[in-house]
């Protein structure tokens, strides 16, 4: 799986430029995708997968993130979406559920989990089914996710529907008109009147909220994050050899500095990913922990995101420059939801806890 993700990675970095200026992901990437046995790769082996979303697979699972992440952030998101509903549909869903998806995603289908709401947001009728009312905003893959994971108000709480999209959904791409991330079609999908029955229902009112998994699965994103910083420090790294500036004092300094903060980051999200997947820890701590690894990773990013513009200077700033684009992704990817309290929540954790520091 890493060879095959590693050759797709190249691909994604070649055609970054070209997929952020058409804000728009060519077919050949599609294809490549699917070829590498990543769109199947989360679901059980029986199922046609490769079991990357099993506890003993969370190093490789975050490899291949890093990897993605260090490509094209763009498309490391939707991955990072689709491996999220599956190994929601997995935990939660039944069986004849969960097969059903992979029948889909083999016949060329992608997944995604839309929880962001409007004012308005998504609400279901009855208890087990009824019909939808209202739409989903932030929804990235809006146009090519064929079989979303949505969250909706009901009755008795939250609950998940898997939908299979007719693909006539009216979609509002209009308000994407973010700095970067641009190709991963972020936008507002209307399901008002979509029938939902027992089959699209997984699991149980307030599954998708349900911990350590929720906050606890924050690594993966933080991963994808983690790929993109690396990648500055890597693409810092040439400028420094092909403009002879490498042994400047300074210069020396920002490229310490800079790899620190990569290498910082990357044991964090790797020890998340690894709590995470063993049942050794309370899940308190495993929450706190994912939490303290959203603080570091962002830290690390932008201390790095500032460092390398200040060593390469103007021409990072300006297109076709990988920096360029590198930095707007990550800038704009970086916005996750709820900072403060995430940090704030990690030092409650630790406060609350018996443990040193060092324990923790
Ligand atoms: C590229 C991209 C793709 C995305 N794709 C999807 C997707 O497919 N599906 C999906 O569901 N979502 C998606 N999202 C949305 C994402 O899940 C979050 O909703 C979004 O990133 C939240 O960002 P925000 O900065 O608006 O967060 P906010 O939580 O609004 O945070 C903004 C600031 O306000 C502070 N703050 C938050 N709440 C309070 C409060 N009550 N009081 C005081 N301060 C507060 C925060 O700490 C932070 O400082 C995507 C986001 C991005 C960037």
């Amino acid at each position: 799986m890493l060879d095959r993700a590693q050759r797709f990675a190249g691909l994604m970095f070649d055609a970054a430029a070209e997929t952020d200026e058409h804000a728009f992901i060519g077919d050949h990437l599609w294809t490549a995708f699917r070829r590498s046995g990543l769109a199947m790769s989360p679901f059980p082996r029986d199922l046609g997968g490769d079991d990357l979303c099993g506890p003993e697979r969370s190093g490789e699972l975050c490899t291949v993130l890093r990897l993605l992440g260090s490509a094209d952030l763009s498309i490391a998101r939707l991955f990072e979406g689709h491996v999220n509903a599956v190994s929601l549909v997995t935990r939660y869903g039944e069986r004849d559920q969960l097969r059903a998806l992979a029948a889909r995603i083999a016949a060329g289908g992608l997944s995604a989990v839309w929880g962001a709401n409007d004012a308005r947001g998504l609400h279901v009728a009855g208890e087990g089914g009824g019909t939808l009312q209202g739409r989903k905003v932030l929804s990235s893959g809006a146009g090519f996710v064929t079989d979303p994971l949505v969250t909706a108000t009901a009755p008795d709480g939250q609950v998940l529907c898997l939908l299979r999209l007719t693909m006539d959904e009216p979609i509002d791409l209009s308000g994407w008109q973010a700095q970067g991330m641009r190709s991963t079609a972020t936008g507002a999908i209307d399901f008002s009147g979509t029938v939902v029955t027992s089959e699209n229902m997984i699991g149980e009112p307030g599954d998708f909220m349900r911990q350590p998994f929720f906050s606890g699965g924050a690594w993966r994103f933080c991963a994808a994050h983690c790929g993109a910083t690396e990648r500055l420090v890597d693409l810092f790294k040439t400028h420094l050899l092909t403009t002879k500036r490498g042994e400047d004092p300074y210069q020396l300094q920002r490229l310490a500095q800079a790899m620190a903060a990569a290498k910082t980051a990357r044991y964090f999200v790797e020890d998340a990913a690894q709590r995470l997947a063993s049942d050794e820890m309370p899940g308190e701590q495993v929450v706190g922990f994912a939490n303290l690894t959203r603080m570091v990773t962002e830290r690390c990013a932008l201390d790095v995101m500032e460092t390398v513009q200040r060593g390469v200077g103007l021409s990072s700033f300006v297109r076709p420059h990988p920096i360029e684009r590198v930095s707007r992704d990550l800038a704009t990817y970086l916005r996750q939801p709820v900072p403060d309290l995430a940090m704030s929540d990690g030092a409650r954790a630790f406060l609350s806890s018996s443990q040193s520091v060092g324990g923790f």
